[in-house]
């Protein structure tokens, strides 16, 4: 019974193994070329606390990958990390267009509730704007000195809380604040999603 049991762990162990390694590397090379210095390389990968962080050349120390940590993971969820224009552009010309209609509302041309609906839009596309504005120049700014960006907004929250508990009557200020960028996250996922 048990020679039997050992013999067949023996045998699925001994033709398993070969099989699946040739068959995942069939037509692939173990190795990469470094973006950097251009050598065939096996990238390092650098642990910090535990957690994989980012993969290096063995030979320059250019990074190779990064890789993300759970919590990042989490951040990007509410944004996009690609700074767009296009994005900026198309904010830019909702409120000019909602402030548009509101100036053509007031001088009688169209109604007033067209009018009340294009302030309101005018309000949200121009604030929401001017979060995107902020929103990618911190990320700008974080990939321009090669930080992770989540650190800057991390630090952005952190004093935010440090200012709302040591000045209370500024709280509302604050989440009116952090209301407005989770705002932008929605209004631009739903210009890039259309
Ligand atoms: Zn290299």
């Amino acid at each position: 019974m048990s020679s039997s049991l050992s013999n067949r762990f023996k045998v699925s162990t001994t033709f398993q193994q070969p099989q699946s390694v040739q068959s995942m590397f069939i037509g692939h090379h173990a190795t990469v070329h470094c973006h950097e210095c251009s050598r065939a390389m096996v990238p390092r990968v650098v642990i910090y606390y535990g957690q994989p962080l980012k993969s290096i050349c063995p030979f320059c120390g250019a990074t190779f990958t990064k890789f993300q940590s759970g919590l990042g993971r989490f951040i990007n969820r509410f944004h996009t990390s690609k700074p767009s224009l296009a994005v900026l552009g198309q904010l830019l010309l909702m409120a000019v267009c909602s402030l548009l209609l509101f100036v053509m509302s007031d001088l009688n041309i169209v109604s007033d509730q067209i009018g009340l609906a294009a302030f309101y839009g005018a309000v949200i596309f121009g604030v929401t704007f001017l979060a995107e504005l902020l929103f990618q120049g911190i990320e700008q700014l974080a990939s321009k000195l090669s930080h992770e960006s989540k650190y800057y907004w991390l630090t952005l929250i952190t004093i935010g809380m440090l200012i709302a508990i040591n000045y209370s009557e500024l709280t509302s200020y604050i989440g009116g604040f952090f209301f407005i960028i989770v705002l932008r996250g929605l209004v631009v996922g739903l210009i890039c999603f259309r």
